[in-house]
């Protein structure tokens, strides 16, 4: 049977229909219109309905990490997310050595086949060691091409991403083989200079590592990582909007300067959606205060604790169109990483839908045609 929603407000996201209709037939949106159905009353109501959220970039959640060869645990962590309406999640792996992280990617594997992960990441481990973050510096890793080869097999295909910092050794052997592999090169986590940025791109990366956190910050005269990538039109762009990563101000510059280009992400850690206290990232020890998590040792800051929605709201706050917001959340996510039947409200989309109160609170979630 099919069941047909009304909301006052429904963001597609590229259109607004005020009213409008979707109609769900099995896993699949069948349908979707403007204005009252002409045949039906709906079966349920709201104010305000986008696509599910798709997030590409999230460590773990409700207490649960995706550094893990347990599937329970990483299933966990999906399903925290996928409650606060990131119905989408690429699983995003912190640098260890690289059977460790085969083995992670091979567990992973299993949940990307079962559909409850949308992908993987690798955040690591060819990063630069004085932008590593809350990256152990004792897992960061020289370029090296089998190395590539052999995580690509252990992700069976769903290996949709990996960051790069391009300046080090071996660091455009390690892009040239994922692009060989048709993985998505992102640079991050880099101290790479104007020219080697621009050389990155060139060798075919097209996404941006949480902008301008874990790289040099913008130099009117040397711009760097976040000037090469904020102007390129063919790279998309990772802002964490958790109100802690970046202020609002940039926030607001990013979202202009890469308009239609911003892909809200979370770099959400295990203490997303849990109370203060002591968590780990990868191997790293992770104290969470005020819900900021840092490294306990240095004080870095070590990931997100709020989810994909939160930042529709903070993105939303620093004075960024509502639409937009949205968008950064679901389409452009959902094309730059290529998940084509995500992140948009279309005939043939899968039907994944977040619907949103007055104060953009996610108060329903619906996964494949299912309200969870
Ligand atoms: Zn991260």
């Amino acid at each position: 049977m099919d069941t047909l929603l009304a909301a006052d407000r429904i963001f597609t996201p590229e259109e607004i229909l005020e009213p409008g209709w979707v109609e769900v037939a099995g896993t699949t949106v069948k349908a979707i219109g403007s204005g009252h159905h002409p045949h039906r009353e709906p079966d349920w109501r709201t104010t305000t309905l986008a696509p599910g959220l798709v997030d590409t970039h999230v460590h773990g959640g409700g207490g649960a990490s995706f550094s893990t060869t347990s599937g329970d645990e990483a299933a966990l962590a999906a399903m925290a997310h996928q409650r606060a309406g990131s119905t989408s999640v690429i699983a995003s792996l912190v640098s260890a050595p690289i059977p460790v992280l085969a083995d992670q990617l091979a567990c992973l594997a299993d949940l990307c086949d079962d559909g409850i992960l949308a992908g993987l990441h690798l955040e690591g481990p060819w990063l630069s060691p004085t932008h590593r973050g809350a990256h152990d510096l004792r897992h960061l890793a020289r370029g090296n091409a089998a190395a590539v080869d052999r995580l690509v097999q252990a992700a069976r295909g769903h290996l949709r991403m990996a960051t790069v910092a391009p300046e080090i050794l071996g660091g455009f052997e390690v892009i040239k083989a994922l692009v060989d592999a048709d993985v998505l090169v992102a640079v991050g986590h880099t101290a790479a200079d104007t020219a080697t940025t621009e050389e990155a791109v060139e060798a075919g990366a097209r996404i941006a590592t949480h902008l301008f956190n874990g790289m040099p910050p913008l130099h009117h005269r040397f711009p760097g990582p976040v000037g090469v990538l904020l102007a390129n039109p063919s790279v998309t762009v990772e802002l964490i909007a958790d109100g802690v990563h970046l202020a609002p101000a940039t926030l607001a510059l990013a979202a202009r300067a890469a308009a239609g280009r911003v892909s809200l992400v979370s770099d959400a850690m295990s203490g997303c959606g849990q109370p203060d206290g002591r968590y780990v990232l990868g191997s790293t020890p992770v104290t969470v205060v005020d819900g900021v998590a840092r490294v306990t040792s240095s004080g870095a800051l070590a990931g997100g604790t709020r989810t994909l929605a939160h930042g529709i709201r903070t993105l939303y706050a620093a004075g960024v169109p509502l639409a937009d917001a949205i968008t950064a959340a679901t389409a452009t996510p959902a094309r730059a990483l290529g998940l084509w039947r995500r992140g948009r409200l279309v005939v043939g989309a899968n039907a994944d839908l977040v619907a949103l109160d007055d104060d953009l609170a996610v108060t329903r979630v619906m996964v494949n045609g299912t309200w969870r």
